[in-house]
């Protein structure tokens, strides 16, 4: 369009990394950091096909990590682990896994150590989630999102440290969210289940410490190019001029997620555990919060 070029400009300018928004490798990317920063580790990264979990993976890679990315759908993560090889050259292991069951996990960490050997870094990604307003949620859907976002995260770290941190330290970084601070309208299923995991995350850092395993959790504002961004009103808000409110007047990108993750999983945050990183221009400060409002949205993107 033609505000592209004004808004490339405009984002060079407040030096926002590009991004792109589909499932698809970097055309190009500046290093702002070391780019051996992971050398020699290895990411086993759960919802690592698509959105903020495919965009991880690809900065891992680019900055010298291997990965295992890790969904439900093998196809799914078998042509997203393409397009990361071919655009980083770093090996990329793509297994099926269901966070919902503890075996799938176990099968997947098990094949993922007998090819690289190691595992340094989890990053909790795989979720669930949509609009809907408390009174029209079913107690099946309620308990799904808790299932997935909440024990799914749970058993993955579980698994990741019996059969490797215990002995060997690592990194975990759990993907939340802000929607309890404020207790956002029609997100109580996952409002719940991500305000469950940034406590799981102090819990778990306490009594991982000892074992030279760090634990935070990374809370993404609205990001662009994700399903959660299309699934939760963020192109009604792009539309109607509604991201200005956020602090930073603009919604995030992958990449700058990717860059925070990096930051969490990397030797730079060696002496942070047990926290939660807000990455979203401000926006849950000054986000407006009307019920009728997000009914509104919710009802015309059905
Ligand atoms: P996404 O592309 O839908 O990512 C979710 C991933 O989780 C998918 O790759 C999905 O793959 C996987 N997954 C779902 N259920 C699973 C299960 N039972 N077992 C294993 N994998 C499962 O969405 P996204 O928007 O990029 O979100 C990524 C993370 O960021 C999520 O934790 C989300 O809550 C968080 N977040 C996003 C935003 C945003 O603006 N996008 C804002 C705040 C927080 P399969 O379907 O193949 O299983």
């Amino acid at each position: 369009s033609s505000t592209a070029p004004a808004m490339a400009e405009a984002a060079m300018a407040a030096r926002v990394p590009p991004d792109e928004d589909g499932d698809e490798c970097l055309p190009q990317y500046r290093h702002l950091l070391c780019p051996d920063l992971l050398q020699g580790q290895v990411a086993f990264i759960t919802g690592g096909g698509s959105g903020i979990g495919f965009r991880i993976a690809e900065i891992f890679m680019r900055h010298g990590c291997r990965t295992v990315i890790a969904s439900r759908s093998l196809q799914r993560v078998a042509e997203a682990s393409k397009k990361l090889v071919a655009a980083t050259g770093q090996q990329c292991l793509p297994l099926c896994i269901d966070v919902r069951q503890p075996q799938t996990i176990a099968a997947a960490v098990d094949e993922a150590l007998q090819e690289f050997q190691r595992i340094d870094i989890l990053i909790n990604g795989a979720a669930g989630n949509f609009l809907c307003p408390a009174s029209a949620l079913s107690f099946n859907a309620f308990k799904t999102v808790i299932d997935i976002d909440t024990l799914g995260t749970f058993n993955t770290s579980k698994v990741l440290f019996e059969k490797y941190f215990r002995d060997h330290g690592g990194v975990i970084v759990n993907i939340t969210a802000t929607l309890s601070y404020r207790g956002q309208a029609l997100q109580v299923h996952a409002g719940a289940a991500k305000a469950a995991i940034d406590a799981m995350t102090r819990h778990l850092a306490v009594e991982w410490g000892p074992n030279n395993i760090r634990v935070n959790s990374l809370a993404p504002g609205p990001i662009s190019g994700t399903e959660g961004f299309r699934r939760l009103g963020g192109k009604f808000a792009e539309k109607s001029n509604q991201l200005s409110v956020i602090p930073l007047q603009r919604a995030g990108n992958k990449t700058e997620i990717a860059h925070s993750a990096l930051y969490l999983a990397s030797p730079l945050s060696s002496y942070v555990t047990g926290t939660t990183l807000v990455v979203d221009g401000g926006s849950w400060l000054t986000s407006p919060n009307s019920f009728s409002a997000l009914l509104g949205i919710a009802s015309s993107s059905a």
